[in-house]
């Protein structure tokens, strides 16, 4: 029987009870302190006597798999893509690296995404976690956009904050909304394609999109001349390692401190998808 977890509404109690065991062993470290109603996570468990008593010591193939996944997460940080974003009022020149056609359509991934002023600053981008799980953003009011994904070349010259070094030609995500990608498109049929095209851009004020709303086409380099002018930049993006990468799970955004802390209300506390409350009982 197909069980249905979207939207969190139908987790059965059923399916609760049959992984309850198996999952008990490797989730009570995670366990958000909110949701555990029975002993802390420190307490021994005299029966769960592994290779070690201590809950929060990992050893042999344990530690081994948690050290690969802590190496990616560093990569990940390492490799952390800005979105690109323009001042109201200013203008700069900027070279898609992707957005080829796929037949008249641009062939580009789509997300639904929060973009959050936190501690008095913009660019603070979320991945909306409601096609898989409820959303803690959307349930504290935010609502997402659904933007188209490219990756650019952005020219703008500046000078780097960390080690005071002139800096240019920045690979940036671009977070294309509805009217950004209807111009985008437009373009990317006259011009065969996004990929290689070069664009002034310019925000013309401060209700405008935040990625440029006036885009005057310059040049248009092919994949060879890409490659001699920009390198590895010119790489086409792997994008499910980039989003994967920028997903943060709904868990871990209420222990950010977004939504309502016990689920949404009709959830039964069934927040946080794979991991498994019923240990409670
Ligand atoms: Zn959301």
């Amino acid at each position: 029987m197909a069980l249905k977890f979207k939207g969190g509404k139908t987790a059965p109690s059923v399916q609760s009870a049959q992984t309850s065991e198996q999952v008990e062993v490797e989730s009570v470290v995670q366990v958000p302190k909110t949701f555990v109603k029975t002993a802390p996570p420190a307490a021994p468990a005299p029966s769960a006597a592994k290779s070690t008593n201590l809950k929060f010591v990992k050893r042999g193939n344990a530690a081994a798999s948690t050290m690969v996944k802590e190496e990616k997460k560093a990569e990940q940080r390492m490799n952390q893509l800005y979105g690109f974003w323009m001042k109201p009022n200013s203008d700069t020149t900027i070279t898609f690296i992707d957005g080829n056609l796929d037949g008249e359509v641009l062939d580009i991934p789509f997300i639904y995404q929060h973009h959050l002023n936190m501690n008095g600053r913009w660019g603070n981008f979320f991945i909306c976690t409601q096609e898989v799980e409820p959303c803690p953003i959307c349930e504290g009011g935010n609502t997402p956009s659904f933007v188209g994904v490219l990756m650019i070349i952005d020219h703008t010259e500046f000078t780097s904050k960390k080690d005071g070094l002139k800096k240019k030609d920045q690979v940036r995500l671009f977070f294309a909304k509805r009217d950004t990608i209807k111009q985008l498109q437009k373009q990317a049929v006259k011009r065969g394609g996004l990929a290689g095209a070069t664009f002034e851009v310019s925000r013309t004020g401060d209700k405008s999109a935040s990625t440029g709303n006036v885009f005057d086409f310059v040049e248009k380099k092919s994949p060879l001349q890409m490659k001699a002018a920009f390198g590895d930049k010119a790489t086409p993006p792997d994008y499910d390692k980039i989003l994967s990468g920028m997903y943060t799970s709904a868990k871990d955004l209420r222990k950010m401190g977004f939504g309502n802390p016990s689920g949404p209300v009709g959830s039964e506390g069934s927040v946080g998808g794979d991991d498994d409350y019923s240990g409670e009982m």
